[in-house]
């Protein structure tokens, strides 16, 4: 079989233009979303090894860098937090999982207008913001997934760190295959990698089994702290800097929380409001089903997913909290949930 083969057919045709826009990159920045998550550092190390294939001078910009609990993830270069020193002076971007400029960081979006950029994403509501190839397909599970095309088109087997990368942005993105867009194609991706060595075991336990006292003891307050709203259809809970600071907790220490929630019989809808600085918060929402939570958070300047989206609000927790639950209530009122 030929790699090409792999790449089922709704696919094929932009894995294809992407392969092809690729070998008309130099001095390449590739770079995600702000505080990059496992699918967004998965999809910047696959565009590295493919470009690396291609004997292209790259380098990873991340702001502010990747969290500590992607630490163990091997990494094709440095991940740059400033394009102030650059080893080389870009002329080129690949832009991922990321629906517009402001999520770039903000050297990177700045500079955007004098650089040469693919965009690949799978987020709904992207307008595709690369000035030379654009593939935004929010069918795809993963913008990892959809490099895992890239890079088959660009006849690179999907072994090794390549196949970490990719296998960490779709369990990343599918909460471990368990997710409304764990489809047959990302199932057959997986199982590619599988039989060629990938150990997805392996790879789920050292993101999972790597809590801290600090995040342990978050957890376990906030859990007691969040409650219910509209009758029990919404999970609504606050987190503060203080709450940080006595648990000696990072942010990124609530990554998966939000998705406990969730869990709770009759809640619709889950919402997480972090305090950033007395006057920013952001949130978390997550749903199920048909339940549309991307249009709440764009209703307040956000994105997403339809059933995982999130934003920043410019207000105080008790502002933005008001704001925050009249934003679900109307998108649960527009889909008739009580
Ligand atoms: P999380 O709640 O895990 O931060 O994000 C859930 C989803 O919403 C992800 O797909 C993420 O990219 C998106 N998202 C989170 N924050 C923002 C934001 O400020 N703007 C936009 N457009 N999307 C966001
Ligand atoms: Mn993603």
């Amino acid at each position: 079989m030929q790699r090409i083969d792999l790449i089922p057919q709704n696919f094929r045709q932009g894995a294809e233009r992407m392969a092809q826009a690729f070998r008309d990159l130099d001095q390449v920045v590739v770079a995600a979303h702000v505080n990059p998550d496992g699918d967004a550092a998965g999809a910047v190390a696959a565009a590295c090894h493919v470009l690396r294939s291609m004997g292209k001078e790259f380098m990873i910009y991340a702001q502010p860098g990747l969290p500590a609990y992607l630490d163990f993830i091997p990494m094709p270069g440095v991940v740059h937090t400033t394009l102030e020193h650059p080893p080389f002076k870009p002329r080129c971007a690949v832009l991922l999982d990321c629906g517009e400029p402001d999520r770039l960081g903000r050297e990177l979006a700045a500079r955007l207008p004098e650089l040469m950029t693919i965009n690949i994403d799978h987020h709904l509501g992207g307008n595709g913001m690369g000035s030379a190839a654009n593939w935004v397909d929010p069918t795809a599970a993963a913008t990892a997934q959809l490099m895992a095309y890239v890079a088959l088109a660009a006849d690179l087997p999907l072994t090794g760190d390549l196949a970490t990368a990719i296998a960490l942005g779709i369990i990343t993105d599918t909460g471990g295959f368990c997710h409304g867009n764990t489809s047959a194609n990302v199932l057959y991706l997986t199982a590619h990698m599988v039989e060629h060595g990938c150990d997805i075991a392996l790879l789920r336990e050292k993101l999972e089994n790597t809590w801290s006292r600090g995040r342990l003891s978050l957890w376990g307050q906030l859990l007691q702290r969040a409650g219910l709203e509209r009758d029990g259809s919404v999970c609504f809970c606050p987190v503060y800097l203080e709450d940080l600071r006595k648990c000696g907790a990072l942010k990124e220490d609530l990554e998966g929380f939000v998705e406990q929630l969730r869990r709770l019989r009759g809640v619709h809808v889950a919402a997480v409001l972090r305090e950033d600085s007395p006057t920013s918060c952001k949130f978390s929402l997550r749903s199920y089903g048909s339940i549309d939570v991307r249009a709440a958070a764009a209703r307040l300047g956000g994105g997403g997913h339809r059933n995982a989206a999130g934003g920043t609000l410019r207000a105080d927790m008790a502002a933005a909290s008001t704001q925050l639950l009249a934003a679900i209530a109307e998108e649960l009122d527009a889909e008739g949930v009580a």
